[in-house]
C-alpha cells in the first residue's frame, strides 16, 4: 500500500502525524520537507530573547527522533517540486514519491514589501527556525532595530527586543497597534507600555528605502522623514503557499481551499495550517490547526470528520501589555462595547442582534478570555449594558 505522504514538518505536518499515530500506529506515512524536519514550536521565535533562547535551543526534538518516536519515514531537505495528482505521486529533488492520500502543510511565505535602496535585500523576516538563526547572528551588538508592521507579530519582537534592551523602531501605515484585529481603543492600549521599554512607534507612514550608512542602514520613510537603524525587520503579514497546490489545478484562492474535512478540490488531497482556507477562511495560528489535525487524523484513518471549530481567542505575547483577543471577520456588521477601562480595557463585539461574536481584552483582562468565550453567542440580557461607549465599525 502507498503511503499517506505529508509535505511540511511544522505544527500542521506534525499535528496530524501525531493524531493519527494515535488511532492508528500502522498505516505507512510518509513526511517529505524541505527543512530539517526539527520540531519546534514557532510561536517562540518572537520571544525567544526573553526566555533566553537561540536557534537551537528551540528545537523541542530533532526530526530524526520525532520519525522513531511516531513511526514515520523521512525525507528531510527534500523539496517537492510537483504533485501529479492524476498519478498520485510527488516530484521532489529526492525523486517520486507515491502517495495514497497527500497532506500539504506547506506553511505561508512573508510577504515582502518593495523596498527602494542599496540595502533592500538586508531585509530580514523571521518565519522559520532557520531565519531565527540568521536573525540571532545578525542581531549580535545590533543596538537599533526597524521593525516594519505593528501587527500581531511585530508588536511581538517589539516587545522581545525592547525587553532585551535594543532601541526599537515600529513603522506601520495603519493608525494605532494591530489594527486589523483590534478596534482603537484596545490598540492604543499598547502605545505607552511598549513606549515604556523604548519603543518609538511611527504610525501613518511606511519604509520607502533602506540605505547603506558609515553605520548600518538608513531608512527613509513615505512621509519624508528619516532613521538610522542596524538591522531591519520586515512583520507585514504572511501569503498562505499555494503554487505548488495551483500547479497541480487544485482550486485555491487566497489559500488551498478544503472543505471542512479539509479536503481540496482533488479527493486524495488535504491541507491544513497556514497554507489552506478552511470555509473560506485563513486562520494561521495553532488553535485552528490543532482543531484542523485532530478532524483530519480521523478522516485518514477511516472515519470522516468534519472540523468544528470552537472560539479560538488568539493570546499576544506583549507582556508588557497582554492581550487576548477573538477576532471579528473584517465585514461584521456591529459595534464595539467598552465594558471595562481600568489599567487596560474589556471590549465586546456585539452584532445587529446584540450578540457578543468577538472581543479584546488587555492588560489586566487578558486572562479572562474563558470567562468571555462562555458569553459569545448570548445576547445580552434587557437592561445589562450599563455605560455603552459602542462605536459603529
Ligand atoms: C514569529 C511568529 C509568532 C507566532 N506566534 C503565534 C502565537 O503566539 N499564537 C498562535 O496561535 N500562532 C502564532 N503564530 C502562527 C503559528 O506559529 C503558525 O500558524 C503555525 O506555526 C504554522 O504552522 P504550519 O505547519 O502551517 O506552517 P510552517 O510551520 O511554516 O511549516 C511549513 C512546512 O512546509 C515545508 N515546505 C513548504 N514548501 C515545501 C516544499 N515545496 N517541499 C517540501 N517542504 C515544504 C516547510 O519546510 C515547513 O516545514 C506565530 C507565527 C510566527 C511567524
Amino acid at each position: 500500500m502507498d503511503p499517506i505522504v505529508v509535505i511540511g514538518s511544522g505544527l500542521a505536518a506534525y499535528s496530524v502525524i501525531r493524531e493519527l499515530r494515535k488511532l492508528d500506529r500502522d498505516l505507512p506515512l510518509t513526511l517529505v520537507t524541505r527543512d530539517s524536519g526539527d520540531y519546534y514550536s514557532k510561536p517562540m521565535l518572537s520571544n525567544a530573547l526573553a526566555q533566553g533562547k537561540d536557534a537551537a535551543g528551540l528545537v523541542l526534538t530533532p526530526a530524526a527522533e520525532m520519525a522513531a518516536q511516531l513511526h514515520f519515514t523521512l525525507c528531510s531537505q527534500c523539496e517537492v517540486s510537483a504533485i501529479d495528482a492524476l498519478g498520485k505521486r510527488v516530484l521532489t529533488s529526492q525523486g517520486e514519491l507515491p502517495y495514497s492520500s497527500l497532506v500539504l502543510a506547506l506553511g505561508a511565505d512573508p510577504i515582502r514589501i518593495p523596498v527602494q535602496g542599496d540595502a533592500a535585500d538586508a531585509v530580514l523576516s523571521v518565519n522559520d527556525i532557520a531565519d531565527y538563526a540568521r536573525f540571532r547572528e545578525l542581531l549580535v551588538s545590533k543596538a537599533r532595530i526597524a521593525i516594519m508592521g505593528g501587527g500581531l507579530i511585530g508588536c511581538e519582537f517589539a516587545n522581545d527586543l525592547a525587553s532585551a534592551g535594543h532601541a526599537v523602531s515600529v513603522i506601520d501605515p495603519g493608525p494605532w497597534p494591530i489594527a486589523s484585529l483590534m478596534p482603537e481603543q484596545a490598540g492604543r492600549q499598547l502605545l505607552a507600555p511598549l513606549a515604556a521599554l523604548g519603543v518609538d512607534w511611527r504610525f501613518g507612514t511606511s519604509v520607502s528605502r533602506v540605505d547603506h550608512a558609515a553605520s548600518g542602514y538608513l531608512l527613509t520613510l513615505a512621509d519624508g522623514s528619516q532613521l538610522p537603524a542596524d538591522l531591519v525587520l520586515s512583520a507585514v503579514g504572511l501569503r498562505p503557499r499555494i503554487t505548488l497546490a495551483q500547479a497541480a489545478g487544485l482550486a485555491v484562492n487566497r489559500g488551498i481551499k478544503v472543505d471542512a474535512y479539509l479536503r481540496s478540490s482533488d479527493p486524495a488531497i488535504f491541507a491544513l495550517g497556514d497554507c489552506a482556507e478552511i470555509d473560506g477562511k485563513v486562520q494561521p495560528f495553532v488553535l485552528p490547526i490543532m482543531h484542523a489535525a485532530r478532524a483530519l487524523a480521523k478522516t485518514l484513518a477511516g472515519e470522516e470528520t468534519p472540523v468544528v471549530f470552537p472560539a479560538m481567542p488568539v493570546v499576544v505575547k506583549t507582556p508588557a501589555h497582554p492581550v487576548a483577543v477573538l477576532p471579528v471577520a473584517r465585514d461584521a456588521v456591529g459595534s464595539w462595547q467598552l465594558r471595562a477601562n481600568s489599567d487596560g480595557v474589556k471590549m465586546a463585539f456585539l452584532d445587529a442582534e446584540r450578540c457578543m461574536t468577538g472581543f479584546v481584552l488587555t492588560g489586566r483582562y487578558a486572562a479572562e478570555r474563558s470567562e468571555m468565550s462562555k458569553q459569545l453567542g448570548l445576547p445580552l440580557p434587557a437592561g445589562a449594558e450599563g455605560p455603552l461607549h459602542g462605536a459603529k465599525v
